[in-house]
């Protein structure tokens, strides 16, 4: 494999002539249908939405969904957007970055009144130097007028909406408490695309008593879905999560870093070509981490590894 991959960064350089850096966003008042009741409560087992939020999980007195009559908290959101994109902004334009796209990561970002979500997302692409939105969502969440907006929103602007996909066994999403199952995620895809929207899959390697051959399943199914971008993850274990109490019991053992190389290798051969990578792995660089200990390696060191196995 020592061709490139074909990564978001080289795709967006060839598209918009420059690097183009995803800004990372996450607003008060938002929250989830698998954490608020709606859909189940507490989550995913591997969520703790705190350990790449903590600001906002602490402040989540008030929070929004789909019937939210009244927005106490968009001015809050729309100074916490102005704030973390004029800061994160600054930082790399000194590092020469001129173009940006605004990623609403933190939990379900289209789980909130559509007006809400329009002022947001309009707000988002107002500032200079931003060329478009990456909108992190659940597949259960998006209405239709959501996707009728960001289908005319990216007439004219570059517009991803990114799902969560991790598996498609739905013995697999119902051991890590996902809320949906395999049908509706295709379902939120098939429909993304035919709305003319660019689509990003997650998939999660290592879940629970998944083999190598059910994770390149997922892997391949998912791939004829239509998706234009996908992003691999490792399960990993962070503190205050329903996953933590299944490492200490041994119900639950993580990927070894080999295994992780091995099926992302296997994963990425079966690719279709024109599907962006967005991310080859993840990890978390605090004392939350748990299991296992590679996904608390820097990323140089991360990627470097599995660069080497990729490439071996
Ligand atoms: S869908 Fe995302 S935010 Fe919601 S519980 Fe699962 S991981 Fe957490």
């Amino acid at each position: 494999m020592n061709k490139p991959l074909p990564t978001f960064g080289r795709y967006l350089k060839r598209k918009f002539k420059s690097r183009v850096q995803k800004l990372p966003v996450g607003l008060s008042g938002f929250t989830c249908p698998n954490i608020d009741g709606t859909v189940a409560k507490g989550g995913c087992t591997f969520c703790s939405n705190e350990s790449f939020s903590p600001n906002l999980a602490q402040n989540a007195k008030i929070t929004l969904n789909l019937t939210s009559k009244k927005n106490p908290l968009l001015e809050q959101q729309l100074h916490e957007l102005d704030t973390q994109i004029k800061q994160t902004q600054i930082a790399f334009k000194k590092r020469g970055i001129k173009k940006f796209l605004v990623y609403f990561q933190s939990f379900t970002n289209t789980y909130a009144p559509f007006s809400t979500l329009k002022i947001l997302y309009e707000k988002a692409l107002s500032y200079p130097d931003v060329v478009g939105l990456s909108i992190g969502t659940r597949s259960d969440s998006v209405c239709d007028e959501v996707y009728d907006y960001l289908a005319e929103l990216s007439k004219t602007k570059e517009i991803w909406i990114e799902f969560g996909v991790q598996s498609i066994f739905d013995e697999t999403l119902k051991k890590i408490n996902r809320g949906h199952n395999a049908a509706n995620a295709k379902e939120a895809i098939l429909k993304a695309k035919a709305k003319g929207l660019n689509v990003c899959a997650h998939l999660i390697f290592g879940l629970p008593d998944e083999t190598k051959e059910m994770m390149l399943q997922t892997a391949k199914e998912v791939y004829s879905w239509g998706i234009d971008s996908v992003k691999y993850h490792p399960l990993y274990v962070v503190k205050n999560t329903m996953l933590a109490k299944d490492l200490k019991s041994g119900k639950f053992t993580p990927i070894s870093k080999e295994e992780y190389a091995d099926v992302l290798k296997e994963a990425i051969k079966i690719k279709p070509e024109h599907i962006i990578i967005q991310r080859i792995t993840a990890g978390i660089d605090d004392d939350t981490l748990l299991a296992p200990d590679w996904c608390g390696w820097s990323k140089n060191k991360m990627m470097a590894f599995l660069n080497k196995e990729l490439n071996s």
